[in-house]
């Protein structure tokens, strides 16, 4: 946790939280706190800064803050995701975090196990609490979008166009011919497949829609491990 993340629930005053449970366990154990400690926080989707530490012991912390720093600049990037198994979605959702990941969409594609769209995982709750393991890590506080798509084929004919407006439109594919490329100076749009990967018909789909097919060589990463990669790769 290499940032504390407050929400406005945990201030009992506009400048002073009170924290209990993983965070307090974490301030304990990893930072192994003393009163009067500067520690690094920010409040979720708002500004960051210093926090000091006003009381600690086992059953709960006491800071003081003040909030001056903006977070860091989103990657413009919109990831099109079609829905992993619920283990690496959990691992995803903090990844896309952490890299600072700006929209994610989870889409149904052929491959994709219909079971998983009943995952624990996809409940808003669920979600969010990934999202700020990621945001502590990174050191960010503003959530990424998350959207869900049940059905390819409507998203894609009907709402595609306009989620990815002008921006490059790739769709990762191990078979494709052209390589991903690097160091892009505008907003991406990518379609990553599940385990399964896409089939043809959604290559063509996409391809319809102006996304063109990238590869990064021949050898087929993870979902997870692909997602990092590509994003490395692009910005
Ligand atoms: N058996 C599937 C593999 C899917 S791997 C297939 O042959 O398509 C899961 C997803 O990760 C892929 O759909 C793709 O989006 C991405 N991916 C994995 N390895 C890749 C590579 N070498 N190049 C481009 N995309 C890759």
């Amino acid at each position: 946790m290499n940032l504390i993340i407050l929400t406005p629930q945990d201030c009992s005053q506009a400048n002073i939280a009170n924290l209990t449970g993983r965070r307090l366990q974490h301030v304990l154990e990893v930072h192994q706190a003393q009163v009067g400690q500067q520690l690094r926080v920010g409040m979720l989707n708002g500004l960051m800064g210093n926090a000091e530490v006003v009381h600690l012991d086992k059953q709960s912390l006491q800071l003081r803050f003040e909030l001056d720093q903006a977070p860091p600049a989103k990657l413009p990037l919109t990831l099109l995701l079609a829905l992993p198994r619920p283990k690496m979605l959990k691992r995803i959702f903090q990844t896309v975090a952490t890299m600072g990941v700006e929209r994610v969409v989870l889409m149904n594609s052929y491959r994709v196990e219909k079971s998983f769209w009943d995952s624990p995982f996809l409940q808003p709750d669920a979600i969010q609490e990934q999202l700020i393991l990621g945001l502590e890590q990174g050191k960010d506080t503003v959530l990424p979008e998350i959207i869900l798509e049940k059905r390819f084929k409507p998203f894609a004919e009907d709402r595609l166009s306009n989620l990815a407006g002008d921006s490059l439109k790739l769709v990762a594919h191990p078979m494709a011919q052209q390589s991903c490329p690097r160091d892009v100076q505008q907003a991406v749009t990518l379609a990553i497949g599940c385990e399964g990967g896409f089939i043809p018909y959604e290559v063509n789909l996409l391809a319809e829609h102006g996304f063109t097919p990238v590869g990064l060589g021949e050898r087929i990463l993870r979902v997870e491990t692909a997602v990092t990669a590509l994003i490395a790769r692009l910005f």
